[in-house]
């Protein structure tokens, strides 16, 4: 219980990576709050997961791409919990098109989501954000290495990084610690491990599967928890070794 009386604001928490957070978070004692685009049913699930294993959790549905839903999605989750201690930012989205086939929306959708979203969101935080409180990234390996038709996405996560690092920097005399998990392939809806793309990754990718989500929340709750107090402005990749 390394979190017991912390107040944790997962986004994009219904499904996926975003549901292991909260329910990790969760387990090591913290009350959770989560967002969602609009999958109301898993995100009541995943609600309903972590009361039935005795912990406090609320949901609230905010568009991260809509900087008004977003902000007030942050807004009743930081009103329902009594402040923040801990942000994760995990919702994203994902898109295959190449240079040559992309477009004005595949552009912006993925940078609505996954940066913008993510800024609008911290700046709507900051008033609710207690000093020595930490925010945690999901970025992905695609932002320091490249995959078949995946520029736009791996774009917006380099961002993601560049975002934690500059936010490490200004938060610091506040002692608030940002980082970044970078995950690499984990069997989610966004990317599942039995798809053809999948069959191809697990090829380069060393420990020779893809990750499972309980591996990526692991790593959020150590960057979450009292052993983390001395990093801060880093990046923590999750990948079974495939950006070695
Ligand atoms: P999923 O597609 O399985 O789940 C996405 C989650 O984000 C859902 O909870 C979804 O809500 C939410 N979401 C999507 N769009 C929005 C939006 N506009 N506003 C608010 N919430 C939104 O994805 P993963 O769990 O696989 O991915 C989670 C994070 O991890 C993402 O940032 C992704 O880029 C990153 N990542 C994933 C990897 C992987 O291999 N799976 C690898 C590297 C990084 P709803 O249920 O309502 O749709």
């Amino acid at each position: 219980m390394s979190l017991q009386g912390k107040k944790a604001l997962v986004t994009g928490g219904s499904r996926g990576i975003g549901s292991a957070i909260a329910r990790r978070l969760a387990a090591d004692g913290a009350a959770v709050a989560i967002t969602y685009a609009g999958n109301k049913a898993a995100a009541d699930e995943t609600v309903a997961a972590i009361e039935r294993a005795g912990g406090t959790a609320f949901a609230f549905q905010a568009d991260a791409s809509q900087p008004d839903s977003q902000r007030a999605g942050i807004e009743q989750a930081a009103a329902a919990l009594g402040g923040i201690d801990i942000l994760v930012h995990n919702a994203g989205v994902a898109e295959f098109s190449t240079i040559t086939d992309d477009t004005d929306e595949t552009y912006d959708r993925q940078f609505g989501v996954n940066v913008k979203g993510l800024h609008v969101g911290t700046r709507a935080a900051m008033p609710h954000l207690r000093d020595g409180g930490r925010i945690i990234l999901i970025g992905s390996i695609s932002g320091e290495m490249a995959f078949p038709a995946t520029s736009i996405y791996s774009a917006t996560k380099a961002a993601v990084a560049a975002l934690a690092r500059g936010w490490a920097k200004d938060l610091a005399s506040r002692n608030i610690l940002v980082n970044t998990v970078q995950p690499g392939p984990i069997d989610t809806d966004m990317n599942p491990a039995d798809s053809e793309f999948a069959q191809q990754m697990i090829g380069v990718i060393p420990l020779g599967r893809y990750g499972r989500v309980e591996e990526i929340a692991g790593a959020v709750s150590f960057l979450a928890g009292p052993d983390a107090s001395y990093i801060t402005g880093t990046t923590l990749n999750i990948d079974g070794g495939a950006s070695a």
